[in-house]
């Protein structure tokens, strides 16, 4: 039973239907462009992942 994964995304849902901030899950905005709180890699906006280490929101 691997439900961990599951219930951080149910969390996540969570804290944004409530208004909390989830910056820090998600890409950090630099101008236009998109940048990967991982590894800092700037991506365009249409960027589902970061190609430069593989994070995705
Ligand atoms: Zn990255």
């Amino acid at each position: 039973m691997a439900t961990a994964s599951t219930d951080d995304e149910l969390f996540d849902e969570f804290l944004s239907e409530r208004g909390h901030e989830t910056e820090n899950a998600g890409w950090q905005d630099d101008h236009n462009k998109k940048q990967c709180p991982d590894c800092g890699g700037l991506h365009e906006t249409s960027a589902t992942e970061c190609s430069v280490c593989g994070w995705r929101p």
